[in-house]
């Protein structure tokens, strides 16, 4: 008999006794044929799909893993990035600051553009500009803020003293703009027994005004939280969303979340829940993207004491919890921290600080 192999129309022929003997003769052949086909191609089929679903399988698991890996990867790269640095002394000149912060290892600094307790100051040298600027670009610092004079007080009662403080600030943004910092850091300002809707009020305007000023500058206007020590006014998210309202180039402004000031003013930033809170009102009041930057300092001071005082870093009373809420914090990772905490001359304790901050960011 012969054996028929293949499909029907291409059969081909075999001669095998083996087989021919097992058949017995009985198959009629043409059935058989049909009957192989049949089953060979539902095999083929059937084993097609499973190894196609199979592959399809693996590709979209090795493409989860590597995403979920990839994800991870850059998250745990941006946490462990984190721009760091504290406040930085100018002594001998602003281009020195760069030096220190370059010694101490920061990534982010912050510093005065001039002496903080006078009024009257030099114009910044060409030279001074120069060497600043040129130094931070060779440098690993990736962020500047500059705070400006303590003196300043935008809503001050005073009205010479509200004038000398309006013409200040003009200088501290043009300042800001020939060493091409971004932001200027200002406490809102104490409104000195006139109420708090009027300070608010006179803070607008002294905005309004020092914009107007300064037309087309690049440095943005950086409201600071406070303490509320006072009549200090910016203790409440909501007074800073209403100084924002009434500013006429909202473009112009953005906030900095001084630990230690909310702390004081009542918020409570020390476990994860009430951490959640916080910033949920935060964003839903003032909204996450005017945060540009952190002021990391522990409080002496307790929860709602109004009273501003700095402490190293989990030695006061928010604590180690508070501050590892912000580290671990995914929202914040781009946003540059910087301390404010107590230090010598040489800033020694601010590697300290910096360090505690950098061991409580998770692995995971
Ligand atoms: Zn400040
Ligand atoms: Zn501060």
């Amino acid at each position: 008999m012969d054996i028929y192999i293949g499909s029907k129309s291409s059969i081909c022929k075999y001669k095998n006794p083996y087989l021919q003997k097992q058949l017995n003769h009985t198959i009629n052949p043409s059935k058989f044929f049909t009957i192989t086909n049949i089953h060979i191609t539902q095999y083929v089929i059937i084993t097609m799909l499973t190894i196609y679903f199979l592959f399809l399988q693996t590709k979209e698991k090795s493409v989860k893993s590597k995403g979920i890996s990839l994800f991870q990867n850059c998250r745990m790269k941006m946490k462990t990035t984190q721009l760091l640095g504290a406040h930085t002394s100018i002594a001998g000149g602003v281009s020195k600051a760069v030096d220190l912060a370059e010694k101490l290892g920061f990534t982010a600094m912050q510093i005065f553009t001039k002496n903080n307790n006078r009024w009257a100051t030099k114009p910044l040298e060409e030279t001074e500009i120069i060497a600043f600027n040129e130094k931070l670009k060779r440098s690993k610092i990736k962020f500047v803020v500059a705070h400006d004079s303590y003196l300043i007080n935008l809503c001050a009662k005073d009205k010479t003293i509200l004038q000398k403080s309006r013409e200040a600030f003009v200088d501290e943004l043009y300042r800001c703009e020939q060493l091409e910092i971004p932001y200027l850091n200002f406490h809102p300002g104490a409104h000195g027994g006139q109420g708090e809707e009027t300070g608010i009020e006179i803070i607008a305007e002294s905005i309004n005004i020092a914009h107007s000023q300064t037309t087309g500058f690049k440095v943005s206007s950086m409201l600071e939280l406070t303490a509320g020590q006072g009549t200090a006014l910016g203790y409440t998210f909501e007074q800073i969303a209403k100084i924002i309202e009434k500013v006429e180039d909202k473009e112009r402004m953005s906030v900095c979340i001084d630990t230690a000031h909310i702390f004081a003013a009542g918020y409570d930033i020390r476990t994860p829940e009430s951490y959640a809170k916080v910033m949920t009102d935060f964003d839903s009041t003032i909204g996450l993207s005017k945060l540009k930057c952190f002021h990391l300092n522990d409080s002496k001071k307790e929860l709602g004491s109004r009273v501003d005082r700095h402490e190293h870093i989990g030695k006061g009373f928010i604590g180690l919890g508070g501050f590892a809420n912000i580290m671990n914090d995914e929202r914040l990772f781009e946003i540059p921290k910087i301390l404010e905490t107590p230090k010598g001359k040489e800033q020694k304790e601010d590697i300290e600080n910096l360090n505690v901050l950098k061991s409580l960011i998770k692995n995971r």
